[in-house]
């Protein structure tokens, strides 16, 4: 069952017996970087550059004193994200041949600890510029494939097709020669990502899950489920509602939740990501499955 990174094969296989990260002490980083506006009345925007740590326990890993501030910036419009990486990129490779002097009790003194950076997350729109992309509007914009991709209902989807067609690291570093050379796009991609000298980026970019999947598509779904818009439809549930919140409320959710479910309409109307988290697990699927048992006795 995969629970972490550290149980994909990719992970493994960096991992292996004589490789880098089989050497004790030596660690892994998630780059991850995501913009925040400062003020409501102003366009500055502020976007830190983090580094985690693979090697730390999931449940530890994301808290705050466990987090590498690497880099920052602050300004107008979008992020020179080219010129922001590469600052931080540098930095990340000295730490590999070099290491850094750690002072710790755990150690018994100061040891030398050494890192690389094994992937990165990004949202949507700073992924584009993170990886010289087009924008996710646009064709052929998809880190993954090579779909052109459709335009419906003002959004570029990328529907499942048997033309499709995986993107791999090769056929992306030839588009990006051939973009640099003809000064245009080529299948999405905009020229050479200065992430592609440390990291694979077809594979080591990796879906944001918060933004993709807890706070897109699972809070599309309950919206769908709930919206009483749509009352006349057969996978509606907005009248099984107190029954969910009655199933989801007696489950108790592994240690990793901290906080106990709430009602599916607090959820939706507030938009509490941990809460998607906690939805996404078996448990909810249960709930919402057994309600469509007892609507439509399936
Ligand atoms: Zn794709």
């Amino acid at each position: 069952m995969y629970q972490d990174i550290q149980d994909g094969n990719a992970y493994k296989k960096i991992t292996e017996k004589g490789s880098f990260f089989s050497i004790p002490g030596n660690v892994g980083f998630i780059l991850c970087c995501d913009g925040v506006q400062l003020f409501k009345s102003s366009s500055q925007s502020f976007w830190p550059i983090h580094l985690a740590i693979t090697s730390l326990p999931p449940g530890i890993r994301m808290n705050a004193e466990n987090l590498i501030l690497a880099g920052a910036w602050q300004g107008t419009g979008k992020p020179p994200m080219q010129n922001i990486l590469k600052q931080v990129l540098d930095k990340i490779a000295q730490l590999e041949p070099q290491g850094v002097p750690i002072e710790s009790p755990h150690f018994n003194g100061t040891k030398i600890v050494k890192g690389k950076l094994i992937m990165a997350v990004f949202d949507l729109p700073a992924r584009a510029g993170a990886t010289n992309f087009l924008q996710f509007n646009g064709n052929h914009s998809c880190l993954y494939c090579l779909d052109k991709g459709a335009h419906i209902m003002h959004r570029q989807v990328f529907l499942p097709s048997e033309q499709h067609v995986p993107r791999h690291s090769s056929t992306l570093e030839q588009h990006a020669k051939e973009a640099e050379d003809k000064h245009k796009p080529v299948m999405g991609c905009k020229g050479k990502s200065v992430l592609s000298s440390a990291i694979d980026l077809t594979e080591a970019v990796t879906v944001d899950y918060m933004h993709a999947v807890l706070e897109g598509i699972s809070r599309k779904l309950l919206s769908f489920c709930l919206d009483s818009k749509n009352h006349s439809c057969r996978f509606y549930l907005g009248r099984d509602i107190e029954v969910m919140d009655k199933k989801i409320k007696s489950i108790e959710p592994p240690q990793e939740f901290r906080r106990s479910p709430k009602s599916y309409r607090s959820i939706l109307s507030v938009n509490l990501i941990g809460q998607y988290r906690a939805l996404n697990s078996g448990k909810h699927l249960n709930t919402v499955h057994g309600c469509y048992i007892i609507a439509y006795q399936f």
